[in-house]
Order: C-alpha cells, then sequence, then structure tokens
C-alpha cells in the first residue's frame, strides 16, 4: 500500500483545487510545495514593512464561481471586490477613457469622443459576451485524448451542439469568424476612435508576444471576457487582502477535507516503475510514495525536468519541447506614499484609478510595443497594466499610503545582446518614467520598488521560460491541442501521472478550472478501475 492515494506537485491555486476535489473523494492527499507559501502566482506578499501586494497576479474576476460556492471559500475568508469602474485609460494629449461597469454609463463615457461608438458599445458588449459564453462551453468540455480514445461521450457533443445553434444563425457564423480575426481588424469594424480601439484590443494581447494586429488575438480577447463577464471589457475583481487570500481559502478548504500540505519542499524528481508513477523524491532526498501523481507545475518543467526522459517517446518529447512558452511580462510593484495624479481628466479622482488603468493609447502604440520585443528589445514604450488595490481595500498599505501593481508587456525572455541581470533596472526605470509622462510627478512619491523580469519570474516563481499562462493561449495551443494534441485530458504517457495546471485544458488565468477538470478525470478514471 502506498503512503499517499495522490500526490500533488505544487501549490499554486490549481493544485489546491485538484488536491481538495480528491480528499473531498476520500483520497489521502499530500500536496509539495517548493515555495514558503501555498498559492504559486496568486499570492500576496509583503515587500515592504505595511505594503502587501499580489506580487505577480493581480486580478481574480475570472475565478470559476461555481468552485467558490462548492468549496465553501468565502467562509474560509474569500471575498472578491468588483470593479467599477473597470477601467481608466489616458492618453498623453490630455484626454481619458473611464469605463464604468454599466454599459450605458459607459457608452456615455465613449460619446465624449465619439457618438457612432457610444451607440454601438453595448451591442458590442452583448455580443462578446455570447462569444465568450459559448467559449466557456467549450472549456467545459472533456476533449478525447490517447489514454482514453473511446471515452468520447456523443452525449456532450450533442449538449454543445444544441448551445451552438442557440447562439442564433447570426452569431454561430460570427464565433467561427471572429476567432481567428486579429483584435484590431475585428474591433475595426465595429468602431472609429482609437483610445477606444486600443483599450479593448489590450484584452487581445494580455501576456501573448503578439501585438492587436496578429491573427488569433481576437479569441484572446474573448478569452478574458470568461469569468463574471461584462461583455466587451476584461472581468476583473480584486481579492480582499490581496490574490493571495484566494490561495489561502482554497487551503483551509483543503485542509478541511484532510488534505497534507507542506512548503519549503520542492520535488526533484517523480519515481517511475515499469512505466508507472509510484511516487516522489524530494531535493532532501526523501522519498514519498503515492498510488497517483499530479502536477500542477507547468508541463515543460514536469517532462523536461521531473521525469525520466527515458519513460517519454521521442514525438511527444518533442511536442513537449515545442510548446511556445516565450515569456514576455515582466511585474514592477511600487510602494507609494500618494495616490498618482493624472493629467488627463478623470486623472486625479481616486474613484477613477480604483479600477484597471491601461497605458497604450493606440493600436500602433500596442503594436510597436511588441515589435520590439519580437526583435528581442525591452520594448522603448510598452503597454502598462495597472492596478492601485489599495484603493478598494485600505488594509494592503499603511493609513494613506497605497500599492501599485504594474504589469509590463514586451518584456522579452531572451534578450538579444544582454541578459535581465542587466537589464532590471533599465525595466523598472522605464516603467516609473512612462507613468511620470502621464502622471507629472508620480516618481517622487515611490517608497520601495520590486522588480520581477520574466528571468525572475522562472527562477522565483517556476514558470519555465517566465511565460505567466504556462505556455500561451493560442489558437494551436488550445482545447485538445493543450498541453499538445492527444494529451488534452490530463493523463500523459505515463500511467499514474496527471497534470493539473494552467498548461492543461482550459488554460492560463486564475480561474480553477484546470485544476476542477483534472480532479473530475483522475476521480472518473479510480470509478473506471473499480
Ligand atoms: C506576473 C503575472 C501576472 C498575472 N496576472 C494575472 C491576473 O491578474 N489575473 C489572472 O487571472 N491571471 C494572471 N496571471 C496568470 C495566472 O496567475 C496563472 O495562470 C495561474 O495563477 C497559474 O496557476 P497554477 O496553479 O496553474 O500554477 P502556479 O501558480 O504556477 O503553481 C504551480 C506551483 O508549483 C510549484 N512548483 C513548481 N515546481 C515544483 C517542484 N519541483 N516541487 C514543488 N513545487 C513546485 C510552484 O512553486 C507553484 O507554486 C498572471 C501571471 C503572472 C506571472
Amino acid at each position: 500500500m502506498a503512503t499517499y492515494d495522490a500526490i500533488i506537485i505544487g501549490a499554486g491555486h490549481n493544485g489546491l483545487v485538484t488536491a481538495t476535489y480528491l480528499a473531498k473523494a476520500g483520497k489521502k492527499t499530500l500536496v509539495l510545495e517548493r515555495r514558503p507559501i501555498v498559492g504559486g502566482i496568486a499570492v500576496t506578499e509583503e515587500i515592504s514593512p505595511g505594503f502587501k501586494f499580489s506580487t505577480c497576479a493581480h486580478l481574480a474576476g475570472s475565478f470559476s464561481s461555481g468552485i467558490v460556492a462548492d468549496l465553501d471559500l468565502k467562509n474560509h475568508g474569500f471575498e472578491l471586490l468588483g470593479l467599477d469602474p473597470l477601467l481608466f485609460a489616458p492618453s498623453l494629449d490630455g484626454n481619458s477613457l473611464l469605463i464604468p461597469r454599466d454599459f450605458y454609463k459607459a457608452a456615455a463615457e465613449i460619446g465624449h469622443y465619439s457618438k457612432f461608438d457610444a451607440d454601438k458599445y453595448p451591442a458590442f458588449c452583448a455580443l462578446a459576451k455570447n462569444l465568450s459564453a459559448f467559449l466557456q462551453t467549450l472549456y467545459g468540455i472533456a476533449l478525447p485524448d490517447k489514454a482514453n480514445p473511446r471515452s468520447f461521450n456523443p452525449a456532450e457533443l450533442l449538449k454543445i451542439g444544441w448551445k451552438f445553434h442557440r447562439l442564433g444563425e447570426k452569431e454561430m457564423y460570427e464565433f467561427l469568424r471572429v476567432l481567428p480575426m486579429s483584435a484590431a481588424d475585428w474591433l475595426n469594424e465595429w468602431f472609429e476612435n482609437d483610445l477606444l480601439k486600443a483599450t479593448l484590443a489590450a484584452s487581445g494581447i494580455l501576456g501573448s508576444f503578439v501585438g492587436p494586429r496578429q491573427q488569433g488575438t481576437a479569441f484572446n480577447l474573448l478569452h478574458h471576457q470568461i469569468g463574471a463577464s461584462n461583455g466587451a471589457l476584461r472581468t476583473s475583481g480584486f481579492v480582499r487582502g490581496g490574490i493571495g487570500q484566494l490561495s489561502q481559502a482554497l487551503a483551509k478548504a483543503a485542509q478541511r477535507f484532510g488534505v497534507e500540505i507542506r512548503t519549503g519542499a520542492e520535488v526533484l524528481k517523480i519515481v517511475t516503475n515499469s512505466g508507472a508513477a509510484s511516487g516522489i523524491v524530494l531535493q532532501n532526498g526523501e522519498e514519498i510514495d503515492a498510488t497517483q501523481v499530479i502536477s500542477s507545475a507547468d508541463v515543460k518543467r514536469t517532462f523536461l525536468k521531473l521525469v525520466e526522459p527515458t519513460y517519454l517517446g521521442p514525438h511527444f518529447l518533442l511536442q513537449i519541447q515545442n510548446i511556445r512558452a516565450r515569456g514576455t511580462v515582466a511585474k514592477v510593484n511600487l510602494a507609494l506614499d500618494a495616490l498618482p495624479k493624472f493629467k488627463s481628466s478623470n486623472g486625479n479622482d481616486a474613484v477613477a484609478l480604483g479600477g484597471v488603468i491601461h497605458i497604450g493609447p493606440t493600436l500602433d502604440y500596442l503594436e510597436r510595443a511588441c515589435d520590439d520585443a519580437k526583435y528581442g528589445r525591452l520594448s522603448a514604450q510598452p503597454f502598462l497594466e495597472i492596478t492601485i488595490p489599495s484603493i478598494a481595500d485600505p488594509s494592503l498599505a499603511p493609513t494613506g499610503k497605497h500599492v501599485m501593481s504594474v504589469w509590463m508587456q514586451s518584456a522579452p525572455y531572451d534578450l538579444r545582446g544582454s541578459d535581465w541581470s542587466q537589464q532590471r533596472d533599465t525595466l523598472g526605470d522605464r516603467v516609473v518614467n512612462l507613468i511620470e509622462e502621464y502622471a507629472p510627478g508620480f516618481k517622487n512619491s515611490i517608497l520601495h520598488r520590486q522588480i520581477l523580469t520574466p528571468f525572475d519570474l522562472e527562477t522565483e516563481y517556476s514558470l519555465t521560460e517566465g511565460h505567466f499562462y504556462h505556455g500561451e493561449m493560442a489558437l494551436d495551443q488550445i482545447f485538445f491541442m493543450r498541453p499538445v494534441p492527444g494529451w488534452s485530458r490530463y493523463h500523459t504517457p505515463i500511467e499514474n501521472l496527471y497534470l493539473c495546471g494552467s498548461g492543461t485544458h482550459p488554460g492560463g488565468g486564475v480561474t480553477g478550472l484546470p485544476g476542477y477538470y483534472a480532479a473530475k478525470e483522475i476521480l472518473k478514471n479510480r470509478s473506471r478501475q473499480k
């Protein structure tokens, strides 16, 4: 008898979700996490005394409400703070766009620049909402894979067909037409104002190595609507206490069902006997056996670092090596003495700054920012997604002070002719100087800064190539092709070894869904074995 029924590698939010559902079903489950805290990329860390940051992921609006209810997360300390306004997008010419949560109020704001766009905005939101809802339906189906070729469920296929039919003829065609389009082309069909188009298009390039004119970015735009979708804008919400509170709530729920969690426990290798996983070895040499091993670490790390390659076929190994995971995101976390004052309209208003702040005012700007990264250069004028969660949740900073979290895009993992140890401060300065251009005097309010380059994301947070989604979300790396074609149902070529992280279907973001579907699949397998 193995000591544990299941060992989960990694206490990121997906690992914790899988562990909890397995324990709930009666499995003796152990979670092993290499960092000193649980949460993976969804953590709150105090990087300067009294200033608590969601160091990596900062928005949790797409976390599954089904899992929240199922695991009673609210009673374990999870509280989502919805954003309103959703977004504030300043530009250097003094104009700015404010997008309140309500479609009609947003349309009124847009109307200051274009009546044509204002009239069309609610219809665009409704369409985006319907298309992303259908995408979510597709995320919910179990796709066929090599381990279970006969388990494809025709009833599920019929259900999908019915939901697709219910979109109506026009939207059925729109779904098929829009998904492979570029975000820019799609938005150009709808709107005329560039600030609005850039603001919406930013969702199409988040975390990807592409600009808004790249084919397939319309899919990304829709992917970021999933969750408590408000239509045309990204779903967004802070977690009270920082995003780490979600992970803490998940850990409490897990422990309630008997899951053991060990932090500071790095798995060195997955032990395999006669082609089947039978346990793990920790960095300190300790061996722990288990009937099943489930990895929430990214897929490349799992197969290229933790498993003996002799157990994997050359074709499978090549597929894993070919997963595109080119990191392009950096994070700059700033402790502030005061709120920034943007020079554009609304820019002095704390309410306006309480949602997401976008710096990336035109489609050309976003495209050029990405062009630099394509050629291995840190973007001269990067796209920034900024949040100041201490406006909604003052507990994150000392009284009167603030925490600012800046997502900077187009910071390529592979720098041409340089490396991140030389460029870390350049990146930090570039971000701060850019914000200063939009909000003069901002620099003087900085008390402390933390810079996380793609290399830091790899070394500190275990993200191969610093990729924030454990592998790009792109049309050739989703659905039955995630993580690789043929292995979309959390199984692997090694018996009793499963995957459950963001690199698996339905992909990245703080959704909990890969972890949930993985647990469902593993439990289904067990009942089949009985
Ligand atoms: C800078 C940044 C900002 C982001 N912002 C957002 C956002 O605002 N909203 C959003 O929805 N998504 C965001 N994302 C993406 C999102 O955070 C991830 O898709 C998601 O959190 C990944 O969760 P996970 O549980 O699948 O994996 P992870 O959180 O990566 O968890 C994997 C865990 O495995 C552990 N591990 C790895 N190897 C080992 C080993 N050998 N032994 C033991 N443990 C190991 C790691 O330490 C880690 O804790 C962001 C990502 C980054 C990097």
